[in-house]
C-alpha cells in the first residue's frame, strides 16, 4: 500500500507497516492510542543504522530510514524491516531539508533524528586529495548540521526531540590514515556539546554515540592483516554488533533519557577509556 505522498520513493508494500505509523502504540506511552512518533535515521538501510531502525520500530516509532544511492539495499530494507525508506545526499544541505520537508508532510512531524550516514575515505595525509578531505566532511559533519537545521526547530517548539549524532571511537582517538573521518567525527562530538546547550530548556536532547569497532560493510573494507591487530586490541576480544550500538540510541531515543544531554556513549568493546 503506497502513500500518495511518496511517489518517487520506495516504500515497504507491507499494509501493516503503514497502519503501524498511524496507529502504534509508542512503547514508552503503554495504555494510550497516540500517532507514533517519527524518527529519522540517516544511513538506515544498512549496518548500524539498519540496525537502529529495527530497534527504533521495535520502541514504537514510526521509522523513516534514509540512504545515499543503493536502492538494492534500501528495497530490501524496506521489505525486511516493514518500514519506509528515502533518498537523499545528508551532505546536501537543499536535499536534506526538502527530504525532512516531504517526511514531515507525509507522515508526520520528526521527533527524532539519528545521524548515522557516514563514509570513509583513508589515506595518510601526503596522499590524501582535498575531494576526499571535502567529501567526508560534507557528508560524515555536514550531514549533521542539514538534518538538524531541517528538524531541530520543529522539535524545539512541540517541547520534545532526540537527537543522536553516531561519531567515532576515532573521533575520540584519532587513527592514521584517518585525518578527515578522525576531523569529522570528533567534531561530531563538539556539535553534540553545543546544540545540546541551545535544545535542553525545550526538551530536546542531544547525544552522540562513540562506536568502537563493528561488524559491517565498512569495517569488512579494512584489510584482514590490519583488523586482525585492532581486534587484538579490544579488551573484550571481538568485534562489537550493529545491535549494540541500536541498544544505545534506543535509550538516549526514550522517555526515561530526558536527563541525558552533551554526552557522549562510548560503545566499543573498553578499547578506548577516558
Ligand atoms: P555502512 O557503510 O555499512 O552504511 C552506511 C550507510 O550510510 C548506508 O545506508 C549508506 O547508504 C549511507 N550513506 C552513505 N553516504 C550517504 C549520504 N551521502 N547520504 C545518505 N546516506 C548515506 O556504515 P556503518 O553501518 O559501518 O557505519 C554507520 C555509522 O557508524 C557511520 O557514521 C560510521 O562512521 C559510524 N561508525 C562505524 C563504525 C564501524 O566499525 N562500522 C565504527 C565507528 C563509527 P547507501 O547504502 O545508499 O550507500
Amino acid at each position: 500500500m503506497q502513500h500518495p505522498a511518496s511517489a518517487g520513493f520506495f516504500i515497504s508494500h507491507d499494509a501493516t507497516a503503514w497502519l503501524g505509523t498511524f496507529l502504534a502504540l509508542n512503547a514508552q506511552e503503554k495504555g494510550k492510542l497516540i500517532m507514533a512518533r517519527v524518527a529519522v535515521v540517516t544511513g538506515g538501510t544498512r549496518g548500524i543504522g539498519r540496525a537502529i531502525c529495527q530497534q527504533l520500530k521495535f520502541d514504537g516509532f514510526a521509522v523513516v530510514a534514509n540512504y545515499g544511492g543503493n536502492d538494492e539495499a534500501a528495497q530490501k530494507c524496506a521489505d525486511e524491516l516493514g518500514i519506509q525508506v528515502r533518498k537523499w545526499d545528508v551532505g546536501d544541505h537543499e536535499a536534506a531539508i526538502a527530504g525532512c520537508m516531504e517526511v514531515e508532510s507525509s507522515i508526520g512531524p520528526i521527533d527524532v533524528v539519528v545521524n548515522n550516514a557516514g563514509i570513509t575515505r583513508d589515506g595518510t595525509l601526503h596522499k590524501m586529495s582535498f575531494e576526499d578531505w571535502n567529501e567526508v566532511m560534507r557528508i560524515n559533519l555536514g550531514g549533521c548540521f542539514n538534518m538538524a537545521k531541517a528538524a531541530f526547530p520543529g522539535m524545539r517548539e512541540r517541547g520534545w526531540g532526540r537527537i543522536v549524532n553516531i561519531g567515532s571511537i576515532n573521533g575520540q582517538a584519532g587513527q592514521y590514515g584517518q585525518v578527515n573521518y578522525a576531523a569529522a567525527k570528533s567534531g561530531i562530538h563538539g556539535f553534540t556539546k553545543a546544540l545540546a546547550q541551545e535544545g535542553a530548556k525545550a526538551g530536546v536532547t542531544v547525544n552522540a554515540i562513540a562506536p568502537g569497532y563493528i561488524d559491517t560493510d565498512m569495517v569488512a573494507a579494512v584489510p584482514e592483516e590490519v583488523l586482525g591487530k585492532i581486534v587484538a586490541k579490544i579488551p573484550v576480544g571481538r568485534l562489537g554488533q550493529a545491535e549494540e550500538i541500536a541498544r544505545g540510541v534506543s535509550f538516549l531515543c526514550s522517555e526515561q533519557a530526558g536527563f541525558v544531554t552533551g554526552s557522549t556513549m562510548s560503545i566499543n568493546g573498553g578499547q578506548h577509556m577516558y
